[in-house]
């Protein structure tokens, strides 16, 4: 067996527990402070020596007293170390953030450990406290989180109009479609493209037809409920998947869409240009194979619309079998 720890390598451990950079204090049963090193003194600001016997909880009011000593009796009680971490609470102890590049947070993210000490008699009367500064860990998953949420919208949204683009609406039309199968709830689809788009186009030229999608987007976004889903289907085609509504709810909706569009007028360089939508209503009332199959019957009836002069809503109307 290895000789007990002399005088001389005890003064060294001492001086790496006071140089190393965390924070290391060690509390007796009744959390009074009996060891408080560098880092503490450092980012405290409490000397050791006015540290020395008060309690934690006095020296840290914002600790939570009954949470902390239930961990500290669990850690003495069985013997054996415990952790916080900086995901499940982002500090034990309020310290301010001084590192220069990760500035934007104004405290100091910790991971906690506590360890038993036993003495020599066995006894467990003393907690060591190791707490860890994370905050450069804590703030670089924040900002990848950041990145990937904003990657999410980007790769999720039209540029133009801020809508869904079509593969994501696809995708939500796909699981309305889903859910509709699994729980039969009244699903349905507005389809609608805007009249003479070309002449827009032709007339008043490209950034006046852009203006001319970014405005029919903002209608249709003031027109839906937060449960809708509205995406651009295509240049001037746009679609709208609306929730436990059935095809009579769809068609109102529709014609307010239709109309409110037709009272818009958009102001491009001086010049106000009016336009009209045609739009085509289909739900999941009949048995369907799938999404691609509510888009083809809400495409058709847009088409009727267009043939019909246009300016209108058509409603999809299963074929009658003969018979
Ligand atoms: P209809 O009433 O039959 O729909 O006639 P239309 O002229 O609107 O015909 P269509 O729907 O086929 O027109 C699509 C046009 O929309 C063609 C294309 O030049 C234009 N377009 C598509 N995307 C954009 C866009 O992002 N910006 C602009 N300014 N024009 C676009
Ligand atoms: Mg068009
Ligand atoms: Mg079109």
């Amino acid at each position: 067996m290895r000789d007990p720890i002399d005088l001389k390598e005890f003064h060294w451990l001492l001086s790496i527990v006071q140089s190393i950079d965390v924070g290391v204090v060690v509390l007796d049963r009744e959390h009074r402070v009996q060891v408080w090193n560098t880092f503490m003194e450092n980012r405290s600001g409490v000397q050791p020596r006015d540290a020395y016997n008060q309690c934690f909880f006095s020296l840290f009011p914002e600790v939570d007293r009954q949470w902390f000593s239930h961990k500290v009796d669990s850690v003495a009680t069985l013997g054996t170390p415990a952790f916080t971490i900086w995901e499940q609470r982002p500090y034990l102890v309020r310290f301010k953030n001084y590192q220069p590049i990760t500035g934007q947070v104004d405290f100091m993210y910790q991971n906690t450990t506590l360890l038993p000490l036993r003495s020599t008699d066995s006894e467990i009367r003393q907690i060591c406290l190791v707490i860890y500064d994370v905050t450069d860990v804590a703030t670089n998953r924040h900002q990848l989180q950041a990145a990937n949420a904003q990657l999410q919208k980007l790769s999720s949204t039209d540029c133009l109009t801020g809508l869904y683009n079509r593969g994501h609406w696809e995708e939500c039309l796909q699981l309305a479609h889903a859910r509709n199968q699994r729980y039969g709830n009244a699903t349905s689809l507005v389809m609608f493209d805007i009249d003479h788009f070309k002449r827009v186009n032709d007339t008043y030229g490209h950034p006046a037809g852009d203006a001319v999608i970014r405005q029919v987007a903002r209608v249709v976004r003031e027109q839906i409920r937060d449960s809708d889903v509205a995406g651009r289907y295509g240049g001037e085609e746009f679609g709208v998947v609306l929730t436990d509504t059935d095809k009579a709810g769809a068609l109102i909706f529709a014609e307010r869409l239709r109309k409110a569009v037709e009272r818009l007028s958009v102001s491009h360089e001086g010049q106000d240009i009016r336009f009209t939508i045609s739009l085509g209503v289909a739900d999941l009332s009949q048995p369907s194979s799938s999404h691609a199959e509510l888009i083809a019957w809400a495409d058709h009836a847009l088409y009727l619309s267009k043939h019909g002069g246009r300016n209108r809503v058509t409603v999809h109307e299963p074929a009658v079998a003969a018979g």
